[in-house]
């Protein structure tokens, strides 16, 4: 499939051989998009087709994704269609009668980011290199380990070494090569870019690798197929470093070029209230990032500079949709009521996205019959220590009949 590279600050085109990771002209942040071969899409296939594959992961996509021969050099690990429910309960109670819940946490290392990380060691497998490394906070990290074990490709890992236990487990666990950097997220990021140019490993940061956000894209297609090839109204998603409501808002104009679907959904981009960089920018009407000092309960959405800010930004203001601020209380308290009302276990940076949708419709910003998508991004077994603070506590007994009687049930 042909496809080339289009500079999102720039708008400079480049064919996709001839860089890498960014535009030339700005240093290490003009990230860019992908312009796929739109006719050739359509004239070789189309929703019905894509409907009929057997192929249940991000690989039913193929035909829309950058990359020669998907079925040769994908990770042999199943990644994506995860569940799109209809509210059972929540939805209710928030006077919505269509909102549905994209669990993404059902994803073989637990979070979205196996979306990504999955598609560039498929990629790293075509440009055929040896090493791959990424900076993560955790899931990025944990999602390309696990890809790489599928493709037995060495991995080196740069998370802040106060990354939540179950995250660092799972990087240790798939056998990756794992950095602690005394430091925060931006600190792991600029190292592991560094440690690439030195040593020429292929890097999978965060929207400087192009590819993460084509991984993501995926996302949309399926909550489209899902809904049976027709654009819902909003999508909630929390935002961090903002590379997957990018990757969202890629997947919905491929969908809108091809005629796919009739119009654009809304993107709502949720932040915590210590790490909101996003927020600001579009507040102040601008696409200017500025730097915060990021701190949030919410470890997967910490970021003092976005690494994917300008097209986040884009993404809610072209889309119409907003940006919304949650504090690290309502992101904790989404989480049980996840749980109870939906059966869904979210760790903190997804419960944001449901925290947010809370105060949108408190805002009035959307309406009662509306279709709108909650993004469940990562799954509340990666971060315990945040569950327990608000899950209640269990009842300590003897092990005898009369203690379970002299309970109140
Ligand atoms: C990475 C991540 C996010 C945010 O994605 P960004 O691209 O950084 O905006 C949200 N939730 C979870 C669970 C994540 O791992």
């Amino acid at each position: 499939m042909t496809y080339h590279f289009k500079c999102t600050l720039c708008g400079a085109e480049y064919a996709s051989n001839a860089v890498r990771y960014v535009c030339p002209q700005h240093g290490d942040e003009g990230i860019l998009d992908t312009i796929l071969d739109y006719q050739t899409i359509a004239a070789t296939t189309s929703p019905q087709k894509i409907s009929d594959s057997r192929d249940f992961s991000i690989w039913r996509y193929a035909p829309l994704l950058p990359i020669s021969d998907a079925h040769k050099f994908a990770p042999p690990l199943a990644v994506g269609w995860t569940p799109l429910y209809r509210s059972t309960t929540l939805g209710a109670n928030l006077g919505l009668s269509n909102l549905f819940f994209k669990d993404d946490g059902r994803n073989p290392t637990a979070s979205f980011k196996d979306r990504a990380s999955t598609f560039v060691v498929a990629k790293a497998r075509e440009l055929g290199v040896q090493i791959i490394t990424t900076a993560s906070t955790g899931n990025a990290g944990a999602a390309l380990a696990g890809a790489a074990a599928a493709a037995k490709m060495p991995a080196v890992i740069f998370v802040p070494e106060t990354a939540p236990q179950a995250k660092i487990a799972q990087l240790l666990i798939f056998g990756s090569r794992v950095i602690l950097v005394k430091g925060n997220y931006d600190q792991a990021v600029a190292l592991c870019l560094a440690a690439s140019k030195e040593f020429g490993w292929y890097c999978r940061n965060t929207a400087y690798n192009p590819y993460t956000v084509e991984g993501k894209k995926t996302a949309s297609f399926e909550i489209v197929e899902q809904l049976g090839w027709q654009a819902p109204d909003s999508i909630f998603v929390s935002v961090g470093d903002g590379n997957i409501i990018s990757g969202l808002w890629k997947g919905l104009r491929d969908l809108r070029t091809l005629g796919w679907i009739a119009k654009m959904p809304k993107l709502f981009g949720i932040q915590a209230e210590g790490s909101a960089a996003c927020y600001n920018a579009w507040q102040a009407g601008t696409e200017k990032i500025e730097m915060v000092n990021a701190v949030t309960v919410a470890d997967s959405i910490s970021a003092d500079i976005p690494l994917d800010g300008v097209r986040a930004v884009r993404a809610v203001r072209e889309t119409g949709g907003a940006y919304l601020t949650v504090s690290d209380a309502e992101i904790l308290a989404a989480i049980p009521e996840l749980a109870r009302g939906e059966a869904i276990f979210a760790e903190p940076a997804a419960s944001t996205a449901y925290a947010g949708l809370k105060k949108a419709v408190a805002q009035g910003l959307v309406k009662s019959d509306e279709r709108v998508v909650v993004m469940l991004t990562g799954n509340g077994l990666k971060d315990i220590a945040s569950a327990m603070k608000v899950a209640g506590a269990g009842t300590v007994i003897e092990p005898t009949l009369e203690a379970v009687r002299a309970l109140k049930f």
